[in-house]
């Protein structure tokens, strides 16, 4: 079994002024994918070289299996990492890297060896290259030689830094498909490491959410989406970003309205609504988050709940993105049939489940 669990884990630089991890617990299921995702700084390579064995933790401890392995040295972790970088040896042959690693951790005899890479070579689509060096070979190939390195060792877990950041989009799309195949076909527990949340979403059977070295949320990529716990997982998952403006609570008799007078937006809450959840809506201040997909464009202005200009409209093919003036980089994503004027005023609506209150001291969503 090669679970991983991380328990507390924290790691400071340079006499505690930097607190890379902090406090971060996690349990990775066997065979399980987990993705790690968060912006530049976050602490997610820190924690993935913490679970190899390369960064030695301040506090906390990582296990791998049943075993706390937190003062086991790096080569002693039955773990492969594949790099950005891809770091292979320059003058050795994509032989020679691959069966590198392999001679170095395992008994195997010479023609063990030479079965077990060329098995891998075959797999990895990089037997025609066996007998090249890296400067030979493109950067896709490259990294498949980095993965054929690590999956011939037979790991107990794979950890990825970053590793198709160096290639481009339409190659970057196809080696997202390539790791999850083999991630499948081998059952091999996984943490992949991105500050890209698409590939976090769309790779991962769940997601690991960090910012300022701490754990935000861990879930499905659905889950995250559907039910971030802040303002900043809200932001962060979703493409394009949620949108957010503040909005204040106004009782009127048994009516409760959101409102922003600033940009004359109004929405009443159902009396459904607000019976369920009557004890969470204690403050009169919230910042209002809705997703660029949920908002609609109706005709009459008196079906919208606020009025917009449109500032830019961008097309994307099915979709056109309607930029408007109502919060700082509010984006309505709307069928591609709709495509007011620039600079015309819109009727805007959305649908009640679709919005999310976040407390404004705390980013906490409350519903
Ligand atoms: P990126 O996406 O930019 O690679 P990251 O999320 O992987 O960022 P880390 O590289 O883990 O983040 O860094 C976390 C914090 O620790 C950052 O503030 C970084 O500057 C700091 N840090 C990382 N390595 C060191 C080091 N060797 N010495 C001092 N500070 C470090």
């Amino acid at each position: 079994m090669a679970q991983i669990r991380l328990e507390n884990l924290r790691k400071e630089y340079g006499r505690e002024e930097i607190v890379a991890v902090d406090d971060l617990s996690l349990d990775i299921e066997d065979g399980e994918f987990v993705t790690v995702v968060g912006p530049s700084g976050c602490g997610k390579t820190t924690t993935l070289r913490m679970i190899a064995g390369l960064e030695q933790p301040t506090d906390g401890s990582v296990y791998i299996g049943d075993e706390d392995v937190t003062d086991v040295h790096a080569k002693n972790r039955d773990i492969a990492m594949v790099f950005q970088n891809y770091a292979l040896y320059p003058h050795k042959t994509v032989y020679e890297n691959m069966a590198f690693g392999l001679r170095m951790s395992t008994d195997l005899s010479e023609s063990e060896r030479r079965t077990r890479v060329e098995e891998t070579a075959e797999m990895m689509d990089i037997d025609h290259l066996l007998e090249d060096t890296p400067d030979e070979l493109s950067g896709g190939q490259k990294q498949r030689v980095a993965l054929g390195r690590a999956i011939v060792r037979e790991p107990d877990a794979f950890l990825f830094d970053e590793p198709l950041s160096n290639l481009d989009a339409k190659l970057r799309t196809s080696m997202r498909t390539e790791i999850q195949r083999i991630q499948n076909e081998l059952d091999v527990t996984s943490v992949y490491v991105t500050h890209d949340q698409e590939e976090a979403m769309t790779m991962g059977d769940r997601i690991v959410i960090l910012n300022n070295g701490e754990l935000q949320q861990v879930g499905e990529p659905t889950e995250v989406y559907d039910n971030p716990v802040n303002e900043f997982v809200a932001g962060f998952i979703g493409s394009p970003s949620m949108n957010f403006f503040d909005v204040d609570v106004t009782t009127r008799g048994d009516r409760i309205v959101l409102g922003d007078p600033d940009s004359g937006f109004e929405f009443e809450l159902s009396s459904e609504y607000v019976t369920d959840h009557a004890d969470e809506l204690e403050a009169n201040q919230y910042t209002l988050g809705i997703r660029p997909e949920n908002v609609n464009v109706v005709e009459s202005a008196a079906e919208g709940v606020v009025k917009g200009t449109v500032e830019v409209v961008e097309p994307i093919g099915s979709d056109n993105y309607l930029y408007m003036d109502l919060a700082e980089d509010f984006i309505a994503r709307v069928d591609s049939s709709i495509e007011p004027d620039v600079g015309e005023r819109v009727a805007l609506t959305f649908d009640e489940s679709d919005i999310h209150l976040f407390e404004p001291e705390t980013g906490i969503d409350v519903f």
